[in-house]
């Protein structure tokens, strides 16, 4: 009796211990994905508070005369967003290809989202 429920025991503890290493497995799979797809946003957010993309947005917002790409309304340096063309969500490997960036208003900006 004593016996045999050890026995169950231990073969519980197997099962769980199996259950457990399936959904470690599971879990590593889809923080490889999340990662995959936030990447792109980091290192995107990294290069802009550099020295190198600070300078950068000076430069592009005065090509650009101090305007929204989009909607071409004035609009001050401080506070305009940098905008990818080909959206990030589509065009990871373009994050960090100034050719695919632009200065929009924060409402240019948000309402194209991932068009
Ligand atoms: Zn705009």
């Amino acid at each position: 009796m004593v016996n045999s429920s050890f026995k169950e025991l231990i073969q519980n503890l197997f099962k769980t211990t199996k259950q457990v290493d399936n959904a470690l497995a599971e879990l590593k799979r889809i923080a490889v994905k999340i990662e995959a797809k936030y990447e792109p946003y980091v290192e995107f957010t990294r290069w802009r508070d550099s020295k190198e993309g600070r300078l950068w947005k000076q430069q592009k917002y005065k090509v650009q005369n101090g305007c929204c790409a989009i909607c071409q309304h004035s609009i001050p340096l401080k506070g305009s967003h940098i905008d990818h063309i080909k959206p990030l969500s589509v065009y990871p490997h373009l994050a960090l290809d100034t050719r695919n960036m632009q200065i929009a208003c924060p409402d240019c900006n948000a309402s194209k989202g991932d068009k």
